[in-house]
C-alpha cells in the first residue's frame, strides 16, 4: 500500500503532517448525545465558539423538533459563546427552521469533509480553529473536516426522537470500525 492513502492535504504545515489515523481521531468521544457534553468541560479547555452538526447531532433523523434537552443545552450553550449550525444537508427550511428557532448562524450544503465553506465559518467567527469545537455524529464528515483545518473536534452519540442516545446507530459504528481500521483508536 503506497504511503499516499495515509495523507490528506491540512490547511498550515503542521495540519499537513497529520496521518488519515490522526485526522479520524477526535479530541474527545463523548459517551453520550450533544445535550448530555458538559459544557464547562470545553469552556476550561478555552473553546470559544461551537459549530455543530444538525442531522443525528442536534435533530433526530426523521424528526424536526429539537428534543427538549438538546434545546435547553443549546440556550445555554449560547449564553455562553456562539454557535454556528454546519449542515452538509440541502434543506435551508430544515436546517434554517432550528437555526431561526434558537437565533443563531448556519450553513446548508456544507460539504463536509471540504474545508472551504469551514473557513468561512472561522473567518466569521475571528477566533483561532484551537479556540472553535466542532461537534458532530460522524468520524468521515465532522470529525474530518474539523481536523483538517485545526478545530477541537467532538464525536458525540446520534440522538433519536425521544432525545436518547441512538441504540443502533450503524452509520457511526461502521465508521468507527473503518477509522479504526487505519489505525485511529477512537478513545
Ligand atoms: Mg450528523
Amino acid at each position: 500500500m503506497s504511503a499516499n492513502w495515509r495523507t490528506i492535504e491540512a490547511d498550515d504545515p503542521m495540519l499537513a503532517k497529520l496521518t488519515l489515523p490522526q485526522l479520524l481521531q477526535p479530541d474527545w468521544v463523548a459517551g453520550g448525545t450533544l445535550a448530555e457534553l458538559p459544557l464547562e468541560q470545553l469552556i476550561e479547555r478555552r473553546i470559544q465558539a461551537l459549530v455543530l452538526d444538525v442531522d443525528r447531532t442536534l435533530l433526530p433523523r426523521r424528526g424536526t423538533e429539537l428534543p427538549p434537552a438538546m434545546e435547553r443545552w443549546l440556550r445555554q450553550a449560547q449564553q455562553r459563546m456562539p454557535l454556528h449550525l454546519f449542515s452538509n444537508n440541502p434543506s435551508r427550511s430544515r436546517i434554517g427552521s432550528v437555526a431561526e428557532q434558537l437565533g443563531v448562524s448556519y450553513t446548508t450544503n456544507a460539504g463536509k469533509p471540504r474545508r472551504g465553506p469551514l473557513r468561512q465559518v472561522l473567518d466569521q467567527l475571528a477566533l483561532p480553529p484551537t479556540r472553535v469545537a466542532l461537534v458532530g455524529d460522524r468520524v468521515f464528515t465532522d470529525v474530518l473536516a474539523g481536523n483538517r483545518l485545526g478545530l477541537y473536534t467532538v464525536l458525540v452519540k446520534p440522538v433519536n426522537p425521544e432525545g436518547l442516545p441512538c441504540r443502533h446507530d450503524h452509520w457511526q459504528q461502521l465508521e468507527v470500525k473503518l477509522a479504526r481500521l487505519t489505525g485511529a483508536t477512537l478513545v
